[in-house]
């Protein structure tokens, strides 16, 4: 995208806010910086790297979301080579099983290179963030959005933290923002994409809706002594709810030598059935589960529910641009649920919000007789 008729160039540099600063945000941001355009990100977290997070605590870390990602795409494939040559991703090669109580143990069939964040999976995220700060674009964190307005001049971002803080810290953003933006892109799981298109688009916040995401409970267990060596394997997909996948994360490359570090993930449908459970029932049902596996009991554990993990199958994916309302979409849900579909449809909301952009540039640039 970084050719001489960029934005930039064009138009000066048209401002494009970017809500969520996961996969998709920071890839949509980057395209769009490539472009020429100039980039404000929010996200209501502490950090960026939404769904691909870790938990750190004294002594030990753990991914607990996205485990590894693929790279079937010519384009993130060289994106992931570009993030190995900088040293933060890595390729994770476990001593892998498939477990289920019918069958047993049996080796999975596909091979495939699993590509981790090095050394904690939210290390993509944050040399992409780097790189875009260093270019001078902006990310606001802990700045939840509860609305995005039309006005004259261009868009509005209503922020929820700086409401509660009152209407002069508001105010005070907005100065910071030159007050408006050409564009918005949603870059936010669809549930949460649909409150802030109901009062701007919503025929589109209808579509948006009828996406199903399900949820996963996630089980984080710390040894004192190791046990990945007695088991003889280092993770497991695992095909007899309530548990589908399990692994050793202190053993994903680049990890700090820590705590012995496991990480559960409970099947989906099972997830939604048990959602509102207490942690204590969940992680006692989850490590009885193991314990069919091998694994012993662990020293202390820590369980985080994902309301919002993945897409169902089937979702048919709506219009990532609307030229009129220069409103884009963007998210892992509108391209197979995953880290490599959450960059590609981040990157392609940017193509066509630059692309109509620059149309629009050009017609202004049009002289008038
Ligand atoms: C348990 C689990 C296991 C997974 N396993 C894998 C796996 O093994 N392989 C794989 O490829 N993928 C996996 N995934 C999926 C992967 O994590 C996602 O596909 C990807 O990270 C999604 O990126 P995203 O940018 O679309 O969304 P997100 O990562 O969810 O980013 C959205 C961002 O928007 C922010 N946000 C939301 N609403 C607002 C608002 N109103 N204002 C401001 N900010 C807001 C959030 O804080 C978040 O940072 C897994 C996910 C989970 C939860």
């Amino acid at each position: 995208m970084n050719d001489s008729s960029s934005l930039q160039s064009a138009h000066g540099a048209a401002k494009v806010a970017v809500i969520g600063a996961g996969m998709a945000g920071l890839s949509c941001a980057t395209a769009l910086h490539e472009a020429g355009c100039r980039v404000t990100l929010f996200d209501k977290s502490r950090g960026p790297s939404g769904r691909m997070s870790t938990r750190r605590a004294e002594g030990w870390q753990c991914d607990h979301g996205a485990q590894y990602f693929t790279a079937r795409d010519a384009a993130f494939a060289e994106q992931v080579q570009s993030w190995v040559d900088a040293g933060c991703v890595a390729a994770w090669a476990p001593r892998l099983r498939a477990w289920s109580r019918e069958a047993g143990w049996s080796q999975p069939g596909e091979a495939v290179t699993r590509w981790v964040g090095t050394p904690r999976m939210t290390a993509p995220a944050a040399a992409m963030v780097a790189a875009l700060q260093a270019a001078g674009h902006a990310l606001h964190l802990q700045h939840t959005v509860t609305g995005v307005h039309r006005t004259t001049y261009g868009w509005r971002i209503r922020v929820a933290e700086l409401e509660a803080a009152g209407a002069a810290a508001h105010a005070a953003l907005d100065a910071g923002l030159d007050a408006a933006f050409d564009a918005v892109v949603l870059a936010v799981p669809s549930h949460q994409a649909v409150p802030l298109l109901q009062p701007v688009a919503p025929a589109w916040a209808e579509q948006v809706e009828a996406v199903r995401m399900r949820g996963s409970w996630a089980l984080m267990l710390r040894y004192a002594q190791p046990v990945a060596t007695g088991l003889g394997w280092e993770a497991a997909f695992v095909n007899t709810p309530p548990l589908r996948w399990v692994a050793c994360d202190s053993h994903k490359p680049g990890r700090p030598s820590a705590q012995e570090t496991w990480l559960l993930h409970a099947d989906a449908d099972w997830s939604d059935a048990h959602i509102e459970d207490t942690p204590e029932s969940v992680a006692a049902t989850l490590m009885a589960a193991a314990a069919e596996l091998g694994l012993p009991p662990p020293q202390a554990w820590t369980a985080h529910r994902w309301r919002y993990a993945d897409t169902a199958p089937g979702t048919a994916a709506p219009l990532a641009w609307d030229p009129a309302l220069r409103l884009g979409l963007c998210g892992d849900w509108m391209n197979a649920g995953k880290v490599e579909g959450a960059w590609l449809s981040g990157r392609d909301a940017a193509r066509q919000a630059y692309a109509s952009l620059r149309q629009a540039a050009g017609a202004n640039a049009m002289p008038a007789g």
